[in-house]
């Protein structure tokens, strides 16, 4: 099987998987995949159950649809993440229940949108952003990802939902996932006094990188 047919492969079995595990609705949540200069993406107007290997979208690094169906609308976040990490070979984003939520609120820390309630989201997610609000298919939106990736691979679009990068589609689906699990923790702790992990328990937890081996559950 060659490099590309194995990455259309792989994204397929995660946009079902981010599907049956009720993490996105409706035809919404897209996953890209980097594959040598060129990155592979669903479709646009196809939920993710549907996705095939056989008819992805096929887009450049600046966002430019080269082959394939048309991809969704949302590409161009996928292509910055990517152009901005070149160490991370793919990209996961849905509009998960309780991340959206979290994305909502008035009084979100841009620096913190999450604190590190758990020892996986300081394992898988490590440090995530939250982004101002921008409509969907304004261009100020790939312009504040990719300027804003540089610095972590996991970012919340405020009232929207997360987009995280990975050194490849299992990763990003994981530290998404934790994401969500975190966004559901601290909505049902407000209100209540929390206790996150404390800097030094963090620090002693490896963030992602490129090359750091994933840590078993
Ligand atoms: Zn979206």
């Amino acid at each position: 099987m060659t490099e590309r047919a194995a990455a259309a492969r792989q994204l397929e079995r995660v946009a079902h998987s981010i599907h049956r595990r009720g993490l996105t609705h409706g035809r919404t949540g897209n996953v890209a995949v980097r594959v040598g200069g060129q990155i592979l993406v669903t479709p646009t107007g196809v939920s993710l159950d549907a996705v095939s290997a056989d008819a992805l979208s096929v887009i450049g690094l600046a966002g430019d649809h080269l082959a394939g169906p048309r991809p969704t609308k949302e590409a161009p976040l996928h292509a910055a993440m990517l152009r901005a990490r070149p160490g991370d070979q793919a990209v996961v984003h849905t509009h998960s229940l309780h991340s959206a939520a979290v994305s909502c609120l008035a009084d979100l820390d841009d620096e913190e949108p999450l604190p590190p309630l758990t020892a996986y989201y300081a394992m898988r997610v490590g440090r995530m952003r939250a982004l101002p609000y921008v409509a969907p298919g304004d261009p100020a939106g790939a312009a504040t990802v990719e300027e804003a990736a540089h610095a972590t691979h996991a970012l919340l679009l405020r009232n929207h939902g997360p987009i995280v990068s990975g050194r490849d589609v299992d990763a990003a689906l994981d530290a998404l996932e934790e994401i969500e699990h975190t966004a559901q923790v601290f909505l049902s702790l407000r209100g209540l006094p929390m206790r996150p992990l404390t800097p030094s328990e963090s620090a002693a937890l490896s963030a992602p990188t490129p090359s750091t081996p994933r840590k078993a559950s």
